[in-house]
């Protein structure tokens, strides 16, 4: 029988090893050492391909820009450049690199909260699609410059609709809590202001709500306020927009294999195994719209409109997979405590999930010894399993047909209590033990599915730790070692000694 973690034509179980586009994960670390990340370049392609046929279910223009800060090695940038999809940039950093592999300017989109002059010369130097201003102040810093360098800037307003999500607080994006964006009354006045200007070209307006958004219904109401805004801007300054800009944040299910799921409070699971179509969602926006449109005589406003969005997470994601090898195990007596006896650590949970005390697999009950594996993967790679105790999940690459069905404590390698795959802090985010298959032992080789975003975009060297080789399984069968792992030099690359 398939294993819930298969995907069909990326993922399998075979010989009882994760194959990767055909390709053996046991093998691949034999060959490249671990920690290792595995890109699959078919998955990327099809996972852009899911986003762009949303230009079938609306009638406007769409326009794609994968969101680089995901995860934006020059060989993941080349592959989406490859699929016929645009990009989306966060500092001048992301924009050379973007330019370096070969992206025209017209394919992309800066955004930011904290822009330099000189990353808006660099951008509007290369006549980029939209820079995606967060502020007026930043506004009149792009107007000068671009009067300096005697250019017109393409320019898009960031908005703060106030629109919530159920997603983690640190990836809510639209509220006026967050730190990004300015309210739809400053952007009607820079309109007001900038209308005449030869140097600004202030085309479109833009918002982000979040990321991995676990409900559909808010773009609708993002997209309404963007509507909302385009026909006041329009209404108040004669300025039709040239484009609506609805942000990324299409959710990943990282539960596809649900043998966790009992372990999560009733909220996280929901955020984890979100799963819905990002066509579906946008097109009952657009629908919306259109009526919201017709019902004011304002469809004329939609006509030759532009949509864009900006998907990171639900290109990259699940393309990405992280091996690790366990170097060390352990054998512990399980710690009990008077009242609430070893599962104390669930009872400090969010005062929210009261109502939704996880479920405790009775056989984890049993055990009077925990069983530790100490792998080489740890929050260096995977920083996000630390700050917001991301769920990755964890199979045996080598054992992939055995039943996984006994439960370990699992950590990585960082001299730092914090570094473990299980929620330290208590609050039941996490699972606490993860489930492999029986009389796991050093050497063997792990795999964590869903890693390609947001991991190895924020890696660093903590503890000495080199950086990590990364391959990409290629469609014709071939793979290519697309990051070498660190050297001992680049420990002390830039350090002066
Ligand atoms: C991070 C970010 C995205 C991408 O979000 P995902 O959840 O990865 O799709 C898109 N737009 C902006 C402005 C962002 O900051």
């Amino acid at each position: 029988m398939a294993k819930a973690w298969e995907i069909e034509n990326f993922l399998s179980e075979r010989n009882n090893q994760l194959f990767i586009d055909g390709v053996s994960a046991v093998k691949l670390a034999e060959e490249y050492g671990t920690p290792l990340f595995v890109f699959s370049e078919s998955r990327i392609k099809h996972n852009i391909a899911r986003l762009q046929k949303t230009e079938t279910v609306i009638d406007a223009k769409l326009k794609v820009c994968y969101a680089a800060k995901a995860n934006s090695l020059m060989a993941i940038l080349r592959t989406v450049k490859d699929a016929n999809c645009d990009l989306e940039v966060n500092s001048g950093g992301e924009l050379w690199k973007a330019l370096k592999v070969g992206f025209a300017g017209e394919q992309l989109i800066f955004n930011g909260t904290s822009k330099e002059v000189w990353e808006l010369e660099l951008a509007i130097n290369s006549d980029i699609y939209a820079i995606q201003v967060d502020s007026l102040s930043e506004l009149s810093l792009i107007e000068e410059t671009a009067r300096r360098l005697d250019k017109t800037a393409n320019v898009s307003l960031r908005l703060v609709p106030e629109i919530e999500t159920k997603t983690h607080s640190g990836l809510q994006t639209a509220l006026l809590t967050s730190k990004f964006g300015m309210m739809p009354d400053e952007a009607l006045a820079a309109f007001h202001k900038y209308k005449e200007s030869k140097h600004l070209d202030i085309c479109g307006v833009h918002l982000h709500i979040g990321s991995q958004n676990p409900e559909s219904a808010p773009y609708s109401d993002a997209l309404r306020a963007l509507f909302e805004n385009l026909e006041t801007i329009f209404k108040e300054t004669g300025i039709k927009l040239k484009h609506l800009n609805l942000g990324g944040g299409f959710p990943v299910n990282y539960l596809r294999d649900n043998s966790h799921d009992s372990d999560f409070p009733q909220a996280q699971r929901d955020m984890f195994s979100a799963d819905f179509e990002p066509s579906d969602a946008i097109s009952q926006a657009w629908q919306e719209v259109k009526k919201a449109a017709a019902a004011s005589d304002a469809s004329e406003l939609l006509k030759d409109i532009t949509l864009l969005i900006e998907p990171g997470r639900s290109v990259i994601a699940d393309a990405g997979i992280c091996l690790t090898t366990v170097r060390n195990v352990k054998n512990r007596p399980v710690q009990q405590s008077e009242n609430s006896g070893r599962w104390s650590v669930f009872s400090g949970q969010n005062k929210n999930d009261a109502l939704e005390m996880p479920q405790i697999k009775t056989d984890h009950r049993s055990l009077t010894t925990d069983y530790w594996l100490l792998t080489d993967a740890g929050f260096n790679l995977l920083l996000s399993m630390e700050t917001y105790k991301w769920y990755y999940h964890l199979i045996s690459a080598e054992r992939a047909n055995e039943e996984a069905n006994f439960p370990y404590k699992v950590a990585g390698p960082l001299c730092d209590g914090g570094d473990v795959y299980f929620d330290i802090e208590g609050e039941g985010r996490l699972p606490d033990y993860r489930l492999l298959p029986a009389s796991v032992k050093p050497n063997e080789i792990l795999a964590l599915l869903n890693c390609g975003a947001y991991s190895i975009a924020q890696m660093f060297q903590y503890n000495g730790r080199f950086l990590p080789c990364v391959v990409l399984t290629k469609e014709n069968g071939k793979v290519e070692l697309i990051r070498k792992r660190d050297a001992f030099e680049d420990l002390v690359n830039n350090d002066k000694w």
